[in-house]
């Protein structure tokens, strides 16, 4: 922990420095001796290796402290101007400890000799795939990146054009004759000394084996970052993803050339790459600086984790993730832990979501074992406006194999947490009470609706099935999420809440009572048009729903049971945004006449 911190604190640093002595040229310059000093940064994290390659060419006798992340060297250039040999470096990131499959991720940068706030957005996708972004922990157990942090330094090194001297006294130069690095990645073998190095490392380091393939690149004259790929990957689920960011990068079809690099990377004698993309920096940017080049690199690395755990982890939504989630959204302002958090405190929680923490479940010794989890709630509001705000209740997880619900709900809040308009609209006048699992123990079995205290302890709805969304009705009978989890919500809501919402699998309707069937917020949802309509059902009065509508429960005014379908985690991610975007519909309508006020605040 200590070492990994020390490495953020340097890597932060150097962030720093790196900017400020630059400043006086171009701020956003990255030189031959940037990347060799963000090399030596990164290589002392525990997650950073030396790639196959990079033992092979241990031969060369590479010098310095990277000699053991060296894959070749290129040709420099003695007479007219010269260029130094430079050391090509190659890195693996990884967590060592997670065996099993893993995807296989290439990143690479400095084809083009000027295009440097694509270096610092490379820079920014490398930090975040080292930094404690629990989004990096989960990437690093679950792929391979392989790094080629300057494949051109020559080039680099002369700061003008877009290939080297080697490659003009060679004659290895594009179909029109230009000495460019990014159009001769199909001539392996020609001579070439970055080229012939690289290639060959790649290919090693992978067994020709990428699913992801990045090319870090700029343009002098982009002021909205992009990114290049073929025209069949224009929806693939990365460009889904990155759309869904709803950031400004957008992709950009583009047939390329055959001796681009991700377009050598998709075919046969190169890396049969499944997916490539060239993302683009806009240097010419209103206000672009250092930071902003490193938060697109950012982009691509978070929008890479919502494509994998779609392709690796789409129907599981374990009690590990709702923690992985709960620790990104309690880094937002918006965020505080409700009062019945502080309550629990007597409980004495462990970890870092502790100060979220309003119970904790029974778990169970043997058969199956499950162990105890903690119950956790938060509170998103904006605190700087005071006065008289609606409150809404969002809860998920009483059912066991419900991911689809569960991910729907996390679209919601990652809405709710957003700079959309809506979403500060939102934030202003509503207080949003969040229970994230409130059936911790069953979903860590991801079988059946109920757990195993429910059997033990006889707590059964009439019929006896064992199901956790029928028991909301029978606090106090010692069920250790209802008991604690009603006290909390009434304790955090004055039992006076707005609208409820509990996040299920499956249909693609939303849940209640007949009569609320017209209501406003049925009505907008209707109006919003997005295919999740309502479908009214008196339910049973042992549903969260129903019980929350009653005296004893929480008083809702309105109450709901999404019921998701998805094929994908991003569909269900934008159905729970527009769960959101309805609720804002209900209470930020223009006031209609004859009818009364939405809701009444208290
Ligand atoms: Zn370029
Ligand atoms: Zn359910």
């Amino acid at each position: 922990m200590v070492k990994r911190l020390s490495i953020l604190t340097l890597l932060v640093m150097f962030l720093v420095l790196s900017a400020g002595i630059s400043a006086a040229q171009d701020p956003l310059v990255y030189t031959v001796a940037m990347t060799e000093a963000h090399t030596k940064l990164v290589s002392q994290s525990p997650y950073v290796s030396p790639t196959p390659s990079c033992n092979a060419s241990l031969a060369l006798d590479a010098k310095g402290p990277l000699a053991k992340f060296v894959v070749g060297v290129s040709a420099g250039h003695k007479s007219g101007s010269y260029i130094p040999r430079h050391n090509l470096y190659a890195y693996k990131i990884t967590d060592p400890s997670a065996k099993g499959p893993k995807k296989t991720v290439l990143i690479q940068t400095g084809n083009h000799n000027t295009e440097t706030t694509g270096s610092w957005s490379f820079q920014g996708m490398v930090d975040f795939l080292l930094s404690s972004d629990p989004r990096a922990g989960w990437l690093r157990r679950h792929g391979e990146y392989y790094v080629y942090p300057l494949v051109n330094p020559d080039g680099r090194f002369t700061a003008r054009g877009r290939g080297n001297p080697e490659m003009l006294e060679k004659g290895i130069l594009s179909g029109s004759g230009k000495s460019d690095h990014n159009r001769v990645w199909n001539r392996q073998g020609q001579g070439l000394s970055t080229i012939d190095a690289l290639t060959a490392a790649m290919q090693k380091d992978t067994g020709k084996k990428v699913d992801y393939y990045f090319d870090f690149h700029d343009g002098s004259e982009i002021k909205i970052p992009f990114y290049n790929t073929v025209p069949d990957l224009m929806d693939s689920p990365f460009s889904q993803a990155m759309i869904a960011l709803d950031v400004e990068i957008t992709p950009h079809a583009s047939n390329g050339d055959p001796g681009m690099g991700r377009i050598w990377g998709m075919t046969k004698e190169g890396l049969n790459s499944k997916f490539a993309c060239t993302p683009e920096s806009a240097p010419k940017h209103p206000g672009v600086d250092v930071n902003m080049c490193v938060s697109w690199g950012r982009y691509y690395g978070i929008a890479l984790y919502n494509t994998l755990i779609n392709e690796l982890d789409a129907f599981v939504y374990s009690p590990a993730i709702t923690e992985e989630h709960t620790q990104i959204v309690a880094r937002n302002p918006y965020v505080t832990p409700t009062p019945s958090c502080k309550a629990a405190l007597a409980l004495n929680p462990k970890g870092p979501l502790a100060k979220f923490v309003v119970g904790v479940s029974a778990g169970h010794k043997s058969d199956p074992y499950i162990p105890r989890h903690n119950l956790y709630a938060y509170k998103i509001t904006d605190p700087s406006v005071r006065g008289a705000k609606k409150t809404v209740l969002i809860q998920t997880g009483n059912h066991n194999d419900e991911p689809t619900g569960s991910w729907a709900f996390q679209g919601m809040v990652d809405f709710l947490l957003s700079s959309d308009p809506k979403a500060v609209w939102l934030r202003r006048h509503i207080e949003f009470y969040i229970y994230p699992l409130v059936n911790p123990d069953g979903r860590y079995t991801r079988k059946g609706r109920g757990n195993p205290e429910m059997l033990e302890k006889g707590i059964l709805p009439e019929g006896g099935s064992c199901d956790h969304n029928r028991v909301w009705d029978r606090q106090g009978e010692g069920l250790s999420t209802i008991d604690a989890l009603v006290i909390a919500m009434q304790k955090d809501t004055g039992k006076k809440v707005d609208l409820f919402f509990d996040y299920h699998c499956c249909g693609g309707y939303f849940y209640t009572v007949p009569a609320l069937m017209d209501c406003p917020y049925c009505r907008a949802m209707i109006e919003l048009d997005v295919g999740i309509p309502p479908k009214a059902s008196d339910g049973h009065h042992g549903m969260g729903r129903i019980w929350s509508m009653t005296e004893d429960g929480l008083n809702a005014k309105y109450a709901f049971t999404p019921e998701l379908n998805g094929d994908t985690v991003i569909h269900c991610l934008n159905v729970g945004r527009n769960y959101a975007i309805g609720i804002y519909k209900t209470l930020n309508a223009p006031v209609r006449k004859k009818e009364p006020a939405l809701i009444t605040t208290h």
